[in-house]
């Protein structure tokens, strides 16, 4: 048996972008933003700050990925408070927080939420007629790993 749970239209969006990723992002995020202007937007420190900028749009930012803010978001997914992620990861350069980089994706998967890792999977999620309308998803029933940590 899986858990279900309802996407609403206005979307909870977390955007990271590592450090030779962020103008990608910064990029995507402007010719999109009147589109993501209709979600609520949630980064990193210092993607949320340079999206705050570029777009003129409410960010909330939580801490730098390298200090903890990947695993917030990790934990902002597990609890259900985060409905898409784009993350434009750099595949090129070896991060200090790989370990974090790894959780985060491994989450997302775990939850079943959406998740754009370059700007062609962003653009067709983005544009999706699914993200116009509630959208319901399932996650996969973890209750025997829970049993079996008692
Ligand atoms: P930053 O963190 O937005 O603070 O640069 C991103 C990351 O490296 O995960």
């Amino acid at each position: 048996m899986s858990d279900i749970r309802t996407i609403r239209t206005k979307k909870r969006i977390a955007l990271v972008a590592h450090d030779h990723k962020k103008k990608d992002l910064a990029d995507w995020a402007v010719h999109n933003r009147e589109a993501l202007a209709g979600h609520d937007l949630i980064a990193t420190g210092t993607t949320g700050k340079m999206l705050e900028e570029k777009l003129q749009l409410p960010v909330k930012k939580l801490f730098s990925g390298p200090l903890g803010g990947d695993q917030q978001i990790g934990s902002l997914i597990a609890e259900g408070n985060i409905d898409l992620i784009v993350f434009f990861w750099d595949p090129m350069e070896a991060q200090p927080h790989d370990s974090d980089v790894k959780a985060l994706l491994r989450l997302a998967v775990a939850w079943n939420i959406l998740m754009a890792c370059n700007r062609t999977s962003a653009d067709f999620i983005l544009t999706s007629p699914l993200m116009q309308d509630d959208y319901v998803i399932s996650t996969p029933d973890y209750s025997t790993y829970l049993t079996r940590q008692l």
